[in-house]
């Protein structure tokens, strides 16, 4: 039964686009070059956390998050941000809260004509600066709720993408409004915005106005060792700040599939490089462990990221949650831990191991007793069992890629690295 190919995996799936992003220990660098460490700790609850806290930190479903969003401005107030250190093929190293003097960074002044449509925080995120600034250097903003296309912003850039072109787009036969804004990597909204007044509806040989927004190139495959990158979400989601202080830019919008269900699509949004990770291990999942059940993909971020309830992080596009593969014996409602198929589960993990690309995945240390045991059952080695689960070592203790995270146990969430072409994103 071949119901997970490849080619119609991938067709579904390049159909998708949007944006998001988030973390602790970054919010406390973004926050404190404003207000001060003092506030971060108040803003979240918490202190940043060190190395050896942040794996106790559970990265959601914490009564105590904050009511509401964290400042979207702060995680480009800061300072320019140091280049997150090379990713080391085992996560141990947590790093601490970096204090290393940031790299200077060549600013430009440049000017830059707003796109119809286009909103501040855009703009900000666009050259890497913050909204407070946008203001400071353009007097016309100052006490003006909206902007108006064809204005002229001063800006000292700290990023300095290609400019937006204005092009001419031939509607093809079978287009959608959604294909054609995830084909240039802008908004839905903002294609038919720009078309409202002369195209009523999308007809093939019509013409569109769209200004295109060139981001970044394509991530290069993920992992050296998988030698035929079997799906490649749109270019340009791109996960800004930390998990659980940031946001998403162009995200792109899990897409429909066999492989697995979706719990809901409006919380299904992830950076380029999330998605594709994300999707590659669950096709080598499917390969490897032959569970042909249910795989449901719960909350990942929102489209433009940020806060929602009940999660601390998922704000940057790089958090998945997603319900452990079950048995056939498991009833739909009340799930308990005995009803998870965890000698799946320990495949599911392995594949997202192997894609080198996973920070972490969180799972509550009762639970783990229950994969360490069926990957004992499975032949694993002791050198995979302890780079990949932190049982039988402490909860608390820094190793392993599976870490303890209350409420985690019949789901893993698994937090995907920056990609290393994003030096927007940030990490602890
Ligand atoms: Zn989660």
């Amino acid at each position: 039964m071949e119901q997970w190919t490849f080619g119609r995996v991938g067709t579904i799936l390049l159909a998708l686009l949007c944006v998001a992003h988030s973390s602790i220990a970054h919010a406390a660098k973004a926050v404190s070059a404003e207000t001060g460490a003092a506030e971060t700790t108040r803003a979240f609850g918490v202190a940043p956390p060190t190395a050896s806290e942040l794996p106790g930190v559970s990265p959601d479903a914490l009564p105590s998050a904050p009511a509401t969003p964290p400042p979207l401005a702060s995680p480009t107030a800061g300072p320019p941000t140091p280049a997150s250190p090379a990713p080391s093929a085992v996560p141990d190293a947590v790093p601490a809260t970096e204090d290393a003097a940031p790299e200077p960074v060549s600013r430009k002044w440049i000017q830059h004509t707003v796109v119809p449509g286009e909103r501040l925080d855009d703009i900000a995120i666009r050259y890497d600066v913050s909204r407070p600034e946008l203001i400071r250097w353009n007097k016309s903003l100052q006490g003006k709720a909206y902007i108006y296309a064809g204005r002229k912003l001063r800006i000292y850039a700290r990023a300095l993408p290609p400019p937006r072109q204005k092009i001419s787009y031939r509607v093809q036969r079978g287009d959608t409004w959604s294909g054609i804004a995830s084909k240039f990597g802008v908004r839905e909204s903002d294609v038919r915005f720009w078309n409202q007044k002369k195209v009523k509806s999308l007809r093939a040989g019509g013409e569109l106005l769209i200004f295109t927004n060139p981001l970044q190139p394509p991530a290069p495959p993920e992992s050296p060792q998988e030698p035929t990158p079997v799906f490649h979400a749109r270019a340009g989601g791109m996960s800004i700040g930390l998990p659980n202080h940031g946001r998403l830019y162009a995200g792109v919008q899990l897409a429909k599939s066999d492989l697995y269900s979706i719990r809901n699509p409006d919380e299904a949004w992830g950076s380029t490089h999330t998605v594709d990770v994300l999707v590659n291990s669950i096709i080598k999942f499917r390969e490897t462990s032959g569970y042909r059940g249910k795989l449901e993909i719960r909350a990942m971020s929102k489209e433009r990221g940020g806060y929602f309830k009940p999660h601390r992080s998922h704000q940057s596009g790089r958090d998945i949650d997603i319900r452990l593969p079950l048995l056939p014996s498991a009833v739909e409602r009340q799930q308990t831990d005995a009803d998870i198929d965890w000698a799946a589960s320990w495949e599911l993990i392995k594949a997202f191991a192997g894609s080198g690309e996973v920070e972490y995945i969180f799972l509550a240390y009762p639970q783990q007793r229950r994969l360490y045991a069926a990957a004992q059952t499975a032949g694993a080695s002791n050198g995979e069992l302890k780079t990949l689960i932190q049982f039988p070592r402490r909860p608390g203790s820094n190793h392993g890629l599976v870490r303890h995270a209350e409420g985690h146990t019949i789901h893993i969430h698994v937090r995907v690295r920056c990609s290393k072409t994003n030096d927007r994103c940030e990490t602890y």
